[in-house]
């Protein structure tokens, strides 16, 4: 475990996704979020190349909620050899049904970002408030380090 790992909290991630409250919560956020979203109707240029985050050179980050609704959707992920999501390949996301938010709202479409940081922060706010109303631990963590600590669930016994 590194230091960007260090604070992520694993247990509290997967109690809440064994939570139908939290996942329906999560949920009907997605739905909200992704019709804002499709309203803007914004393309995808670089075909998954935003999920390279070394290569791409930005970070993206969640909170617990999101990994939680990640976890309970798609369980933990695949080991990560480098510094790119397990689920991009061939060219598109994997993991779209739970994938967090930020992934939603990214576009490197340079017409997206009139309303991408008006939705992010207004996103950020509806998440903060529900891990405060659900008594949720609130963390914002690097979704790289999170994927590679919720890898290590793999190996539990209650999980083989
Ligand atoms: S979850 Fe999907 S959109 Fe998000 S980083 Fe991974 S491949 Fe990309």
């Amino acid at each position: 475990m590194n230091s960007r790992e260090a604070h992520i909290p694993v247990a509290a991630i997967e109690a809440a996704s064994l939570r139908e409250d939290c996942l329906d919560a999560v949920r009907d956020l997605c739905i909200e979020v992704d019709r804002q979203i499709a309203s803007h109707a914004p393309r995808c240029r670089n075909r998954g190349l935003c999920c390279r985050f070394g290569q791409f050179g930005h970070r993206l980050y969640v909170t617990t909620l999101e990994a939680s609704y990640y976890l309970a959707v798609h369980g933990p992920p695949p080991r990560i050899a480098e510094d790119v999501c397990p689920h991009a390949f061939d060219g598109r996301c994997h993991a779209r049904e739970a994938r967090p938010f930020g992934c939603r709202i990214f576009y490197c479409d340079p017409e997206a970002s009139a309303w991408q940081g008006p939705l992010t922060e207004s996103c950020l706010a509806r998440l903060r408030d529900l891990h405060t109303e659900l008594d949720v631990p609130y963390v914002y963590a690097d979704w790289m380090a999170v994927l590679d600590m919720l890898g290590t669930l793999r190996t539990k016994p209650d999980r083989l």
